[in-house]
């Protein structure tokens, strides 16, 4: 699950998000959850500058045709694709089949994403390590998606 979704304060602005559903409790609860942020476990700082994914989509810039860049020019695509790789890595050694990550964000955006432009405008896409998550089979959901998220959790293990 994205850190920040639990009150980790890892955003690119130094905040968190949180949400308030019992179930997230009951997970945490259980031991089922792993706290996860792409991009501070790729090194970035924290703040950082915004950073979206340029004319393409979280699989384009796996495939090598588009870039991550940071407001003001700077390509930080690598970074990008490193923490990608660790949340993928994360998933394999606790043998995770179900992630929950933060909507919007050029890692963690799994229905949209904002479209390079630092102009606000939402396209729909994903970003890079919900993009990289899919297609190693790990089912991806957002944090408008709980309800699902635990419908998916019960089918995979019964
Ligand atoms: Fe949250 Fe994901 Fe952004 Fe980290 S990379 S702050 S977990 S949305």
């Amino acid at each position: 699950m994205s850190a920040c979704l639990l009150g980790k304060k890892v955003r690119y602005d130094g905040g968190s998000l949180s949400v308030n559903d019992q179930l997230i409790e009951q997970w945490v609860s259980e031991g089922r959850i792993v706290s996860l942020c792409p991009e501070v476990d790729a090194g970035m700082s924290i703040p950082r500058k915004p950073a979206e994914i340029f004319e393409g989509s979280g699989s384009s810039v796996l495939d090598g045709e588009a870039d991550v860049i940071e407001k003001g020019g700077n390509i930080v695509t690598d970074n990008f694709i490193v923490g990608a790789s660790i949340a993928l890595e994360l998933c394999k050694k606790f043998n995770i089949e179900i992630a929950i990550l933060t909507e919007a964000s050029p890692s963690c955006g799994s229905s949209f994403i904002y479209d390079g432009r630092f102009s606000g405008n939402r396209i729909p896409s994903m970003g890079v390590t919900a993009a990289l998550l899919r297609r190693n089979g790990i089912q991806v959901f957002s944090q408008y998606q709980i309800a699902d998220a635990n419908k998916a959790i019960h089918a995979t293990s019964a």
